[in-house]
C-alpha cells in the first residue's frame, strides 16, 4: 500500500507552523532543483531540512569526492538557511527496503516537517525513483507511529525525472532567492563544471516557470493524480 500524503493547497500556510524538508537522493538534487524556495521558506523564518540520502559521490573518480561532497553540501546548506543530514546509504546503491522506509520514517517522525519535497515517481536515475519510493513509504509508517505532520508533498522538477512529470503547483521566488539558490549551486563543483550545464538549465526553467505563472521567477512541482481530483457539488 502506498501512501497518498495529504495534499493541501494551502501553500501559504502561515510561515510559523511551516518546516520543509527535502529529500534528495544525491547531495546537490534538492538546492538546485528547489534551493530558491528553500532561500525563500529559510528567509520567512521556516525550519527548513535538507537530507541526502547520499552523497552522490560516485559522480567523480577523484579520490575524496565523497569528503567534497559532504563539504559542500554543508556550505550550500548554510548559504540556503538550512540544517543538513546525510542518509546511510551510497550512491546508485538506495535500497527500497522496508529496513531504509522505517529508517526515513524515523527522521520524518524526527524533523516533524509539514512539507516535504523530493523527486518525482520517474527517473533515468535509479536512485531518484528509489527515493520516490522510500519518501511515501516512509510518510505512511511514520503516520501509523503516530507522525502525521506532512500536510504537502510535492516533487521538484528535475531534468533527470521529467518522464510524465507535469508543472501542477507554481511558487513564485523573488530575484533575492534566485541569488541565494545561484550561490548554493555554485558551491558544488559538478553544477559549474558538468557537460550538463545546470545552472543554465534551471536558471532558464525558473524565469519560464515565472512567466507561466506571471511572476518574475517561479518553481514548479507536480503532486500525486488522485490529489488533482476535483469534487464539486
Ligand atoms: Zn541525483
Amino acid at each position: 500500500m502506498r501512501l497518498l500524503a495529504i495534499f493541501a493547497l494551502a501553500l501559504t500556510a502561515a510561515a510559523a507552523d511551516r518546516t520543509v524538508l527535502a529529500i534528495g537522493a544525491h547531495a546537490g538534487d534538492m538546492e538546485l532543483t528547489t534551493g530558491a524556495l528553500l532561500a525563500r521558506y529559510a528567509k520567512a523564518g521556516d525550519r527548513v531540512v535538507i537530507l541526502h540520502l547520499t552523497l552522490g559521490e560516485r559522480g567523480k573518480s577523484t579520490p575524496n569526492y565523497a569528503q567534497q561532497k559532504r563539504t559542500e553540501a554543508e556550505a550550500a546548506a548554510k548559504i540556503l538557511g538550512a540544517e543538513v543530514r546525510f542518509g546511510p546509504w551510497q550512491d546508485s546503491q538506495i535500497p527500497t527496503t522496508e529496513d531504509a522506509a522505517r529508517w526515513l520514517a524515523a527522521q520524518i517522525a524526527d524533523v516533524k516537517p509539514t512539507t516535504i519535497l523530493t523527486h518525482w515517481k520517474n527517473s533515468i536515475h535509479k536512485d531518484h525513483t528509489a527515493t520516490y519510493r522510500l519518501v511515501n513509504d516512509a510518510i505512511l509508517y511514520a503516520a501509523l507511529d503516530g507522525a502525521r505532520t506532512v500536510r504537502a508533498t510535492y516533487y521538484a522538477e528535475n531534468w533527470e525525472d521529467a518522464e510524465s512529470f507535469h508543472p501542477y503547483v507554481y511558487i513564485p521566488v523573488s530575484a533575492d532567492d534566485i541569488a541565494t539558490w545561484h550561490k548554493a549551486a555554485m558551491a558544488y563543483e559538478f553544477a559549474h563544471t558538468s557537460s550538463f550545464d545546470y545552472l543554465r538549465y534551471y536558471e532558464g526553467l525558473q524565469k519560464v516557470r515565472g512567466a507561466e505563472a506571471r511572476k518574475p521567477f517561479a518553481l514548479a512541482f507536480d503532486i500525486e493524480e488522485i490529489g488533482k481530483r476535483r469534487i464539486l457539488d
